[in-house]
Parts: C-alpha cells; sequence; structure tokens
C-alpha cells in the first residue's frame, strides 16, 4: 500500500526493523542513554537550545499538555484557526475553563498576521494565542515567523500546533520565538504513533509556574524533573523511543534543509500533478502546505468511490475531509519518508480512477 494520509506516515524499514529489540527497564541505564540522546537531536532538528520534552501520547495529547500546563481557568486566550485542528484546539481550551476568543479564517486561507495583532490590542487582558502551524485538514500552512512576531510584540503567550510542519516544514524554534510548540511521532518524524513532542521557552516555563489548570500524567514539570535522571514520569513506549532514535540519525543524516527542500519540491509536484488532471485545489495556492495537500471532490463524484477505488484497485490510500469538509475534499499527505516514486505512483493511480469515477481528467480530454 502507498499510504499516502497525513499521518500515520510509512516508515523506513530501518525504523521498523529497530522497533523489533527486546524492552529494557524504562528506570535503568541504557534507556537514559536513549532518551539523552534522542532529546539531543530532536532539538538539533527543533533548531533549539530550550528544553524538549517527550510524552507517551499523540499530538493531540501534547495540545492537551500545552494547555493545561501553561494556562488557568479563567485565562482570556485567542485562538486563531483556520480549520479543524485550530478549532480543536480552541474547544479544549475552553474545555477546561479558559476564555476562549476565537478569530476564525475561512477553510482554505491562511490567519492573518494583522488580524492577530488587531485582536490582540482590542483585548489587551489575553494572555495567550493558540495558532496551528500548518492546518492538516485544509492543507494550509501559516505565516508562522509574523504570527509569533506580532505575539512577542504584544508580549503574550506562542502556544503552537506544529504536528504536521516541525520536522519537514521550516519551523526554527527559537528564532521564531515559540513559547510552546507541540509535535507528534507519526507525522515528519517516519515513526509509528506514540510519542509526543513539547518544546519549551523560558517564558513557558514561567506561564508553566504560574499555571492552575489541573494536571497530572501531563505535568510538564515532572516530565522536565524526570528527565535529569534519563526517565520519564511515566513508563514510555519504549519501542517508539528505539524507532525514533534510528529516525532521527536517518533525519540528520539527511540534513534539515535537505529535508524541508524535498519536502517542497514533492508538494509542487502533487501540486502541479492534481492540476495538470484537471482537478482543482482546495486551498488558496499562495499558503499551500508542503505536506498535505487538499484536493476538491468534483463535481458528481462520489468521494467514496473515489477513495475505494484507488484503494482497491491501485493500492493507494488518500484521507477525505474532516467535518465539516467531509466528502466535499480528498486529502494527499506528502510528509515524513516520501519520494518522487510515491508521488508519482498517486498521480498515475488517479488519472487511472478518475474516469472510473465519472470524471474525464484533462489530460486525458486534451
Ligand atoms: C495529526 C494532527 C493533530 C492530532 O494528532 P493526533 O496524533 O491524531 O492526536 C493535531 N494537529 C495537527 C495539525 C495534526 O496534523
Amino acid at each position: 500500500m502507498n499510504l499516502r494520509i497525513p499521518g500515520p506516515t510509512p516508515c523506513p524499514p530501518e525504523v521498523l526493523a529497530s522497533m523489533s529489540k527486546q524492552m529494557i527497564n524504562h528506570r535503568g541505564g541504557e534507556f537514559a542513554q536513549i532518551i539523552a540522546r534522542v532529546t539531543e537531536k530532536l532539538q538539533k532538528l527543533f533548531l533549539t537550545k530550550e528544553d524538549v520534552l517527550i510524552l507517551t501520547g499523540s499530538g493531540t495529547g501534547s495540545m492537551e499538555a500545552a494547555i493545561v500546563n501553561t494556562l488557568s481557568p479563567g485565562d482570556r486566550v485567542l485562538s486563531a484557526s483556520n480549520g479543524v485542528f485550530g478549532d480543536r484546539f480552541a474547544q479544549m481550551a475552553e474545555t477546561f475553563g479558559a476564555q476562549v476568543t476565537r478569530l476564525k479564517f475561512p477553510f482554505g486561507s491562511a490567519v492573518d498576521p494583522q488580524a492577530v495583532d488587531k485582536a490582540l490590542k482590542d483585548d489587551p487582558s489575553i494572555k495567550a494565542v493558540l495558532v496551528t502551524h500548518n492546518e492538516t485538514s485544509t492543507g494550509v500552512t501559516n505565516d508562522l515567523a509574523s504570527i509569533t512576531e506580532v505575539i512577542k510584540r504584544h508580549g503574550k503567550l506562542a502556544v503552537v500546533d506544529g504536528i504536521s510542519s516541525i520536522g519537514s516544514i521550516a519551523l526554527p524554534f527559537d528564532k521564531w520565538k515559540c513559547d510552546v510548540l507541540v509535535s507528534g511521532s507519526q507525522k515528519s518524524w517516519m515513526v509509528p504513533p506514540g510519542l509526543a513532542m513539547v518544546a519549551l521557552s523560558s517564558d513557558g516555563w514561567k506561564a508553566v509556574e504560574a499555571a492552575k489548570m489541573p494536571r497530572f500524567y501531563w505535568d510538564f514539570t515532572r516530565a522536565k524533573s524526570s528527565m535529569k535522571s534519563g526517565q520519564t514520569p511515566w513508563t514510555p513506549a519504549v519501542s517508539i523511543f528505539y524507532a525514533l532514535d534510528t529516525a532521527l540519525d536517518m533525519m540528520l543524516k539527511e540534513g534539515l534543509s535537505n529535508i524541508i527542500a524535498r519536502h517542497e519540491r514533492l508538494a509542487r509536484m502533487t501540486r502541479e500533478g492534481v492540476k495538470a488532471l484537471g482537478l482543482s485545489l482546495f486551498a488558496d495556492e499562495a499558503c499551500a502546505s508542503n505536506t498535505v495537500t487538499a484536493v476538491k471532490v468534483p463535481e458528481g463524484v462520489d468521494p467514496k468511490k473515489l477513495s475505494g477505488t484507488l484503494r482497491e484497485e491501485y493500492k493507494v490510500v488518500v484521507s477525505g475531509g474532516q467535518g465539516p469538509l467531509d466528502g466535499k475534499i480528498f486529502r494527499i499527505g506528502h510528509l515524513g519518508y516520501v519520494n518522487d516514486a510515491d508521488i508519482e505512483d498517486v498521480l498515475n493511480a488517479l488519472k487511472a480512477t478518475l474516469p472510473k469515477v465519472g470524471f474525464t481528467p484533462a489530460a486525458v480530454r486534451a
């Protein structure tokens, strides 16, 4: 199968092999060495000198962790959202008692940094801003550098979901002055689901000290103090640590700038290929993501039949639309362990599938 969804993403054979190792004592010396190594390698790829915590959980767990560790009930929070994951972040903060102002942007377009600036001017009591760097539900990458510039100019906390960007799209944590940044192992990192990474700035840690939302499993203070002795507070996903150790070596060998360039190239190839077939892109191309491409389901085409044919006849698995986009778009993931041949395969499969589901591709029509 050519698994072309925006996570879980395929894993290299070396990574899969590394997971077949026996369990070890997670409170022993060998694990302490692994966690130290993995953390150091993550810092290189996050481009940060700050702490990177590794939690056992999915990306959503790390989003919840970011909220409960940096906010208090009643805190005023601005959510800048242009999709399903941005909305999820806002809903989580509300669930734990924050007072959330929702600044919404149309699905398929980007968060406007000037609108964030205005919202922060209008309500100086806002303490933190929640923003999604790469909105996986719509295939849009936000201009995070400009957004965090605005947030920090106002002296607020920048809480960033970088789950589907960091490790494949440029996101220098220190340079862009992020305060809290969350990621998940099954996206850019070429390993199975199970681990979530969180980077924190000094302002981020100050917020942790002041935050009063209830937390136990996700407590960053416990995670940091355990890390000093080469441990995690609770039993970690040991096999995913093995996998991450191997995958990070592969990533550092390829080099971050080469990885970013590869994603840029494959995303362009995907967009151009899709358009050449006569299909329309969902997202504004000026802010189109380099990790996921959202494509409109053409008029008269049954989205289930489209994805079903791709899967059953051509062994290509794509994602559907989420929430309000269900049935309206399909999404092609191109992040992590992906190369030209994978994208060519998707485009060929689409070309063959479209006439079978009642759409004549432009290339065939011509
Ligand atoms: C995948 C994803 C999530 C959710 O992560 P899970 O691991 O599925 O919990 C959140 N935000 C973004 C931007 C994502 O791409």
